[in-house]
């Protein structure tokens, strides 16, 4: 049993609760679809997010290992450097962030305000690097630095997306299929945004086990499907084996791609209209680089009918309204 094998992993009691699963009346009654949404912006830990799920892993691991610094990278605006820069303020550790400017701005918000701001609350050292293309070179690049200066850092991955970090998806997934089943929601679709890959990748295989009959659907935020798929299934694959479960062969990674232009970190007008709408009509906030991209994707789908009829979709909100504060003047 998958429940069972993830049982056995430590973790951090970053997000004590399940998180909240709510109707969006009005925007139901908008769109003619009943839609639902998993509040994981309300992890409950330093404004919430997605990545306080994969940190509870993460984290544990690092103390496991006795590390003093935990080294990660992002984008100045990241939610994942945010939430990994509060984990290591509150085990008492230091947190060096190496940053890109994936949308090449020097807008005075992107570079100081938002989870940037946040950053220094955290006292986080802060670096800045020219791209993230190859990420992890330049995470074991600075890890080596920092132990020849006698540290003993910890490496969190870009999103921390690895199979230990995608454990905290698996959990989610084990969280959902109980919520949906007490609501009498046998099936459905539930929709969330493809960055890294392993929110997708835990939930995936988390219900492919547990909740076959749900169909699982990411939205691209970065890169064309046929580069995502293999991230995800990659990802999929590697938890699998940490877990010592199998894959089931009903698995499948469905990606949308048509709703991340011109770029990652950059929003376009349907990702502007879907957060203009949220707010607008449920007092909900997304964000410009992941959920308002998603969301707008959920909303197209409706349209063109690409949901099966009667049946429920639900949008894994996973965070990112500090990202807003940042966005002001290049967009919003
Ligand atoms: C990181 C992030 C995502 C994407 O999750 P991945 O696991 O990286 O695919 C989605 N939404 C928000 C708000 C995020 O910060």
């Amino acid at each position: 049993m998958i429940s069972e094998a993830l049982n056995r992993f430590e973790r951090l009691e970053l997000v004590p609760h399940a998180t909240p699963l709510q109707h969006l009346l009005r925007l139901s009654h908008h769109v003619g679809r009943d839609i639902y949404v998993k509040r994981d912006d309300l992890t409950l830990f330093a404004l919430g997010g997605n990545k306080a799920r994969k940190l509870e892993y993460l984290g544990c691991d690092a103390l496991a290992q006795h590390a003093d610094t935990l080294i990660t990278a992002g984008a100045i605006q990241s939610n994942h450097v945010r939430q990994t820069a509060a984990l290591a303020a509150k085990m008492g550790l230091a947190c060096v962030a190496l940053l890109e400017n994936p949308i090449d701005t020097q807008e005075q918000n992107y570079l100081h305000n938002g989870n940037r701001l946040l950053l220094d609350l955290f006292g986080t050292r802060v670096e800045h690097v020219d791209n993230l293309e190859e990420p992890d070179l330049l995470l074991m690049a600075k890890a080596d630095r920092l132990r020849a200066t006698g540290k003993t850092p910890y490496v969190i991955p870009i999103g921390g997306s690895n199979a230990l970090g995608t454990l905290g998806y698996v959990k989610a997934g084990l969280e959902f299929a109980e919520q949906v089943t007490a609501k009498g929601l046998d099936s459905g679709t539930l929709v969330l945004a493809s960055g890294s890959g392993a929110t997708h990748a835990g939930l995936a295989l988390a219900l492919a086990h547990v909740l076959p009959e749900w169909r699982v659907l990411g939205i691209t935020v970065s890169r064309p499907a046929d580069l995502q798929r293999p991230k995800v299934m990659g990802l999929v694959q590697r938890t699998a084996e940490l877990l010592g479960v199998n894959v089931p062969e009903n698995l499948d990674i469905e990606l949308w791609d048509d709703y991340y232009g011109p770029r990652y970190g950059e929003p376009n007008t349907g990702t502007l209209d879907a957060i203009r709408l949220l707010a607008s009509s449920q007092g909900l906030l997304l964000d410009p680089v992941y959920t308002g991209k998603a969301f707008a994707g959920l909303l197209d789908g409706v349209q063109k009918g690409a949901f099966e009829e009667g049946k429920p979709i639900v949008f894994l909100h996973t965070g990112g309204a500090p990202a807003l504060f940042a966005y002001q003047s290049l967009t919003l």
